[in-house]
């Protein structure tokens, strides 16, 4: 289970509105509380590596990107749980693509933006075998 308050939850649509038709892309920041459930604090927005061309219908996270994030995590004594990003014009579902990079210990939160328009949001979890995702439920608090 991934928690987070409403704000969180409306930055990440806000940035997958502001972005379209690319996708937006970012880091989810909190900690991993007891067993499977973790907290998103904050989130910390990454600029698409990806060319132009490509960048509604990919997203890449540097390296360079992974480390600052971590920094920043750190500083607050938190770690980076997951990453999120928008589909634009495609539903919350994870491609094959986002299977290829994704690491079965983060959970992975996506947007829909479906013309322009945030939708549905949905968080994915790598099984340890890196064969499939497995949706996680994410449930939103008013305050922390
Ligand atoms: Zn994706």
């Amino acid at each position: 289970m991934l928690v987070m308050t409403e704000e969180i939850l409306r930055q990440i649509q806000e940035q997958a509105e502001a972005a379209y038709p690319d996708e937006c892309c970012g880091a989810l920041i909190g900690s991993f509380a007891s067993g499977r459930e973790r907290e998103a604090r904050l989130i910390l927005p990454i600029d698409n590596a990806r060319e132009s061309g490509e960048r509604y219908h990919r997203f890449v996270i540097t390296p360079e990107d992974f480390i600052r994030a971590e920094r920043a995590a750190r500083a607050k004594g938190l770690d980076v749980i997951g990453f999120y990003h928008s589909h634009p014009d495609h539903p919350a579902v994870p491609s094959d693509y986002d299977r290829e990079y994704a690491l079965p210990v983060y959970s992975y939160v996506i947007t829909a933006a479906a013309k322009g328009k945030a939708g549905a949001s949905a968080s994915w979890l790598l099984r340890a075998d890196r064969s499939a995702f497995e949706a996680e439920e994410i449930r939103t608090c008013s305050h922390r």
